[in-house]
């Protein structure tokens, strides 16, 4: 049965049908979003199995480049790209630094840790020395030692962490992923230590993009993403689950004129390109490159537009557990 993952609901019909995996190519398989008919929200269903699932992400979704296609992509930048992913990071780096300042400030023993970290450009922006990062790709985890973090390998359900030790755990991008949510929620619950909070962000099909894109919005990602959530519906998913939502935030300049960009020119994303090629880019990579940051910073006005209408293309609640 095709229940809702958000309310449970099993008022559910396909919504759209024959969806390409748009943005990496990695099956040739189609898809089909169901929607419920209470609370709207779409979910890929079937479910594909694990074992879909795992060849659905390529190792470029994960981690970017190699460490020495970084290294030669930096030289020829001049560090410009490292300092532009800094300064689009600068959302997240607010509104987790807030949640840390005033856990210092209640006098909390501050500890977190980043579920899903990727490469560690997030905690590097960060800068907050007790953090550390876990996630299942070993490259990833390599990556984030070398900026200086801890990094474990692991998930939610097998956590190599031992329970009640962070005063705050986080996780960009990840619940759109997981299905069903629940276990997750419970595992980062059970990391905290009293008066401990989370931070979640997932795209948000409520989004001005995603209501003008419809099928084509890059924030589907059709077949990883199993549910799209709404700044609503996570927060009521959330609620169900046990937490009590404290703040929300919808501008994200990393994630939100890239979903814009992804939508248009899902061809040009770097990671994607990435996993398609088997040599050196070359001349046509860089101005593939070049191409996408153009339509990613041309997308950037509407993303600060729909963000102010409380309609942005990604959602980030800080929330705590009741
Ligand atoms: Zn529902």
């Amino acid at each position: 049965m095709a229940t809702c993952p958000v309310c449970r609901g099993e008022r559910t019909r396909p919504h759209w049908a024959d969806l390409p995996d748009r943005l990496f190519r990695a099956t040739s398989a189609r898809f089909t979003l169901h929607r419920c008919d209470d609370c709207r929200t779409l979910f890929v269903w079937p479910v594909p199995s694990m074992a879909e699932l795992a060849t659905f992400y390529p190792e470029s979704y994960w981690i970017g480049p190699s460490d020495a296609e970084r290294d030669t992509e930096a030289r020829a930048q001049g560090g410009l790209l490292e300092t532009y992913r800094r300064f689009v990071l600068r959302d997240h780096v607010r509104f987790v630094a807030r949640v840390l300042a005033d856990q210092r400030r209640a006098g909390m023993q501050v500890a977190m840790v980043d579920i899903g970290c990727g490469d560690g450009s997030f905690l590097e922006a960060l800068g907050e020395p007790s953090a550390m990062g876990m996630d299942l790709s070993k490259p990833a985890l390599r990556a984030v030692e070398r900026r200086g973090f801890k990094a474990v390998h692991g998930t939610l359900d097998a956590c190599p962490l031992p329970p009640a030790s962070f005063s705050l755990v986080t996780a960009f991008h990840f619940l759109e992923h997981v299905r069903p949510i629940e276990p997750v929620l419970d595992g980062m619950r059970k990391l905290l230590v009293p008066g401990g909070e989370i931070v979640v962000q997932v795209p948000n099909a409520a989004s001005l993009q995603a209501k003008l894109l419809g099928r084509k919005w890059g924030g589907y990602d059709v077949p990883r993403h199993l549910v799209n959530y709404t700044a609503a519906t996570l927060r009521a998913t959330l609620e169900r689950c046990g937490f009590t939502v404290v703040a929300e935030n919808h501008h994200c300049l990393r994630d939100n004129p890239t979903t814009l960009a992804n939508s248009l020119v899902p061809s040009l994303y770097p990671p994607s390109r990435l996993s398609r090629r088997n040599g050196p880019d070359g001349i046509g990579g860089a101005f593939a490159n070049l191409a996408y940051l153009a339509v990613t910073l041309a997308s950037m006005p509407l993303c600060i537009v729909e963000s102010l209408l409380g309609r942005g293309a990604s959602v980030m609640l800080r929330a705590k557990p009741r």
